[in-house]
């Protein structure tokens, strides 16, 4: 992995964005990658379909720590609409790392994604491939 990127995400992962929890969330869900150990919360306050708040709590990796960091940090202030049409490919750039060619990390990477549209969507579960 290009130095730059690793930096990156670790900054992120040791101070992460919107890291916590909501009182008095619209939306919380939670999804595991089991194959990593990954868990990640997501916290929403909705707001006249507007994401006001977002926080994010759970444990694992550092991508998967960092990708739920960088997502909240894009996706506050966006209207759920634009949320809901945030795509897998777009925070595959915000993390900068070309993750094609290693799914394991592609899971890691996609949890905080998955669970957002599956918060948003109000469905239990969402596979990779829906993102
Ligand atoms: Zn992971």
């Amino acid at each position: 992995m290009d130095d730059f990127y690793r930096e990156y995400i670790l900054e992120h992962y040791k101070y992460p964005r919107n890291r916590g929890t909501l009182e008095h969330p619209t939306i919380s869900h939670e999804e595991t990658n089991f194959l990593c150990g990954d868990t990640v919360r997501l916290d929403i306050l909705v707001e006249n379909e507007v994401i006001q708040d977002i926080r994010f709590s759970g444990q694992g990796c550092a991508i998967s720590m960092a990708s739920a960091s960088m997502l909240t940090e894009e996706i506050k202030g966006r209207s759920v609409e634009e949320a809901k049409a945030f795509s897998k490919e777009e925070l595959l750039d915000l993390i900068g790392i070309p993750l094609d060619k290693n799914p394991m990390r592609l899971k890691c990477a996609l949890l905080s994604l998955k669970t957002l549209k599956a918060g948003l969507y109000g469905v239990g579960a969402m596979q990779d491939e829906e993102l």
